[in-house]
């Protein structure tokens, strides 16, 4: 668990906490810090903050906190400290709104790789209402590269990741977890609706 102090900001508590309660839909308020969550949440431990630790950040106003811990970027949606909640809060709905605040304010994400990812695979699906593979992959080699170039990295380096990042989607796509076609899922008219309803 975390040891780092938390700053209380009287002036913006309120207003992060009813942004993220209303954004992700969890009641905040509810949380009595039993940390009942804590104990089952898998990635507390490496990114050193918890659930309950989370949700206390954004009670107290703590933004730099809120929006810059490993947590956000890591947590794998597994939604055991919402089954586990006595006041069931799923910090997984928290995290994610943390994850589009950190984006629409263009701050850097404490995790890039996690953030291509996430992007990658929510432009894609937005597509096609599925994951498209070949999408998806271009999409987050792509940002990959330019991060690299923009931290100073090596060519070399860039196409050594893109000659492998090839190689293995050549080996998915002999095992037929990977192809070239494209599929849509009937319900698509309905995705874009949910996605465009989310974005506002
Ligand atoms: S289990 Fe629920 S009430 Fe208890 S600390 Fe976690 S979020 Fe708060
Ligand atoms: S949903 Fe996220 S925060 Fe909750 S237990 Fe799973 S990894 Fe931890």
């Amino acid at each position: 668990m975390s040891s780092q102090t938390l700053t209380i900001e009287t002036e913006t508590a309120g207003s992060l906490a009813q942004e993220v309660a209303a954004r992700s839909g969890q009641n905040l308020n509810a949380c009595y810090q039993c940390r009942r969550c804590a104990a089952g949440c898998p990635v507390g431990d490496d990114t050193g903050v918890t659930p309950d630790r989370l949700i206390r950040m954004v009670l107290l106003g703590d933004r730099e906190a809120a929006l810059n811990n490993l947590l956000v970027w890591q947590c794998v949606a597994c939604y055991t400290c919402g089954t586990r909640c006595p006041n069931n809060i799923h910090t997984a709905r928290i995290t994610e709104t943390l994850k589009q605040m950190v984006k629409e304010q263009h701050l850097e994400p404490m995790t890039p790789k996690v953030a291509y990812f996430h992007n990658a695979f929510l432009t894609s699906t937005s597509h096609f209402g599925r994951l498209n593979e070949m999408e998806f992959m271009g999409i987050y080699e792509i940002k990959n590269a330019q991060n690299e170039l923009k931290k100073g990295g090596g060519i070399k380096a860039i196409i050594v990741e893109l000659k492998n990042q090839m190689q293995l989607g050549k080996e998915m796509m002999k095992l037929k977890r990977m192809h070239f076609s494209i599929d849509k899922i009937k319900g698509l008219a309905e995705i874009k609706r949910l996605f465009a309803k989310a974005k506002k």
